[in-house]
């Protein structure tokens, strides 16, 4: 069996975070993100991250090599044997591209964009509302996902923070940011032809089911069962 490997893209507002940690329960397998295994792998003084902490500590930016290389070995680690979840990777088609040569031929690979429509997030208040819990990731919403004591966290008792950049003002131009950093790697995995996109916009279990149903129709293709297996 192949590894699960899912990117997921999303529309600011779109409810990444949520459907990342709601896929990561469901399927077993772990979400790596690039500022937490950049982290890591510093912390672990790696090669990768010891080169990471220079370039850092002289104010420079941290390059593609230097980051395909930390995933690289972020995915040879044992939580990852079944499959992961990206999220921040790969951000140029450079990585991608590097990336690509981390895929095996059983591996499951799903690129999934989660959009959003602007109008709708301004009106139903999804960013404006939106607490994010500092300690386990919880997101919770002050207009549709209260929290049971005022601003603590259900889960782990932290206090809830509001992002500076979740204003009504602004989802706009997060949206063009957005379509203009995305855009690129979009058109790379349509030509490969790993790109699926769902709605946001729906409920979220909805939206969570209609991920799965994409990762389980790739998964199929990819393993099919035995009798349906094509004789060569
Ligand atoms: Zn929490």
């Amino acid at each position: 069996m192949g590894r699960t490997i899912l990117i997921l893209l999303g529309h600011p507002g779109a409810g990444k975070g949520t459907q990342a940690r709601m896929i990561m329960g469901t399927l077993a397998i772990p979400q790596i993100s690039t500022g937490d295994m950049l982290r890591e792998a510093i912390a672990d003084k790696t090669p990768f991250g010891c080169e990471a902490k220079a370039k850092m500590d002289a104010g420079e930016l941290v390059s593609d090599a230097i980051v395909n290389g930390i995933v690289a070995d972020r995915i040879q680690q044992e939580d990852c044997k079944n499959g992961f979840i990206l999220d921040g990777y790969p951000r140029t088609v450079s990585q991608a591209e590097t990336f690509r040569s981390q895929i095996g031929r059983g591996d499951c690979l799903s690129v999934i964009e989660i959009g959003a429509d602007s109008e709708r997030l301004r009106k139903e208040k999804r960013l404006v509302g939106r607490l994010m819990c500092p300690g386990c990731g919880e997101i919770y919403n002050q207009y549709s996902k209260v929290p049971k004591t005022d601003t603590i966290c259900d889960i782990c008792g932290k206090s809830l923070v509001h992002r500076s950049d979740d204003r009504e003002d602004l989802i706009l131009e997060r949206f063009r940011t957005y379509r203009e950093e995305t855009f690129p790697l979009v058109k790379f995995y349509q030509d490969l032809g790993a790109y699926h996109q769902v709605d946001g916009m729906k409920p979220i279990y909805e939206v969570t089911k209609d991920i799965l149903d994409i990762v389980n129709s790739v998964a199929a293709c990819h393993n099919p069962p035995e009798e349906k297996r094509v004789r060569k």
